[in-house]
């Protein structure tokens, strides 16, 4: 009997197809340079954002982190959302490492960052402060997709604000499937983009920071002194390949999926769906009461959910790769069988 993991898009584990195409990988030492298909995936993903030049990293955290580590100096400061994840969750990479000053600023609420706020937290030109130099955005954020009209805006005023920007597009292809669109469109409004294929495109392993030729240069320096300069990682890379080619239109599923298990969940009476949550292949649901005796109840029957809530006090449910249809099904008859079991 399957587990089926509603924690994360990171649970996937790589199917038979892709660990065959990853044996099959040809490889050579990418710290000189020499593996094929490291170079092949790279060359992919600049394709695929119209960016000149790509770099495989181990994490999405690392890819972050050099991105930003390439585009500032030490003393510099990036502008960022209070709950990014390149603020909030990689350890505080870019102060400790890169001695680069974080900005942060309350997310809207719809993932974006009011560019009002982002003008007055600017630093002007003066000894006293950092010197404002990057802004991230997230894409999608807590599975919200940024409009692309706010994207436009956004590029606009960092052009003329002589801003550099990053978007950290670890799940952008969950927001490039929804759209409709090819991820260019997406990339075209950032100097640097990050893509996790450890995520919803389901390899074991594995991120991509795509950017500028001299950038990229830049970034190859801080992953190797981060340690982040692989040998034969080319296996590695084969299953970022496999993954372009098998798992990007698929999304649509996860996304199909979500849908059906939250409308479905929004019917039990003691939880309430966060409906505005709803985009992609993630949404948040409050349990009025009993928390831990829902989530004991589901683990019993190979069902696996957060530890506990949030600070929000909700729980994030998350679709991928590895939950079926058949799956979700269960999911809604096994919450549906504990409410009819239980009084609270
Ligand atoms: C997962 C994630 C990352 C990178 O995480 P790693 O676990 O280091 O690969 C970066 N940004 C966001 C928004 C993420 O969800």
């Amino acid at each position: 009997m399957s587990i089926i993991d509603l924690r994360s898009d990171t649970v996937t584990r790589p199917s038979k197809e892709m660990l065959k195409f990853m044996t099959e990988a040809n490889v050579g030492d990418d710290v000189y340079g020499e593996d094929p298909t490291v170079s092949k995936l790279e060359a992919q993903i600049a394709e695929l954002c119209a960016k000149e030049a790509a770099v495989f990293t181990p994490s999405g955290t690392q890819s972050n982190l050099i991105g930003i580590m390439a585009h500032c100096q030490r003393g510099d400061e990036y502008i960022v959302g209070q709950t990014a994840h390149t603020y909030m969750w990689e350890g505080g990479g870019a102060a400790v490492l890169g001695s680069i000053q974080p900005q942060p600023l309350d997310f809207e609420p719809d993932g974006t960052l009011d560019l009002s706020k982002v003008n007055f937290v600017i630093k002007p030109i003066d000894d006293h402060h950092a010197r404002t130099k990057l802004v991230c955005l997230e894409n999608t954020t807590s599975g919200k997709v940024l409009p692309l009209a706010y994207l436009k805006q956004f590029s606009k005023f960092c052009k003329e604000k002589k801003l550099n920007t990053h978007l950290d597009g670890a799940r952008v292809f969950n927001a490039v499937v929804k759209l409709g669109i090819d991820a260019d469109e997406i990339s075209k409004h950032f100097d640097s983009v990050s893509i996790c294929l450890s995520k919803g495109l389901g390899a074991p392993v594995g991120s991509v920071l795509c950017g500028t030729k001299e950038l990229i240069r830049e970034a190859r320096h801080w992953r190797k002194m981060l340690g982040g300069g692989m040998r034969q990682a080319g296996f590695l890379a084969a299953a970022g390949i496999y993954a372009l080619q098998n798992n990007i239109d698929r999304l649509v599923e996860d996304h199909i999926h979500a849908k059906h298990l939250a409308t479905e969940l929004a019917t039990i009476d003691e939880i309430d769906v966060d409906m505005s949550s709803l985009q992609t292949n993630m949404f948040f649901i409050t349990v009025k009461n009993g928390y831990d005796e829902l989530r004991n109840h589901l683990f019993n029957n190979d069902i696996v959910l957060p530890k506990c809530p949030n600070k929000k006090g909700q729980i994030r449910l998350v679709t991928h790769l590895d939950i079926t249809s058949t799956d979700v099904k269960k999911v809604v008859q096994k919450f549906k069988q504990f409410y009819t079991q239980q009084k609270f």
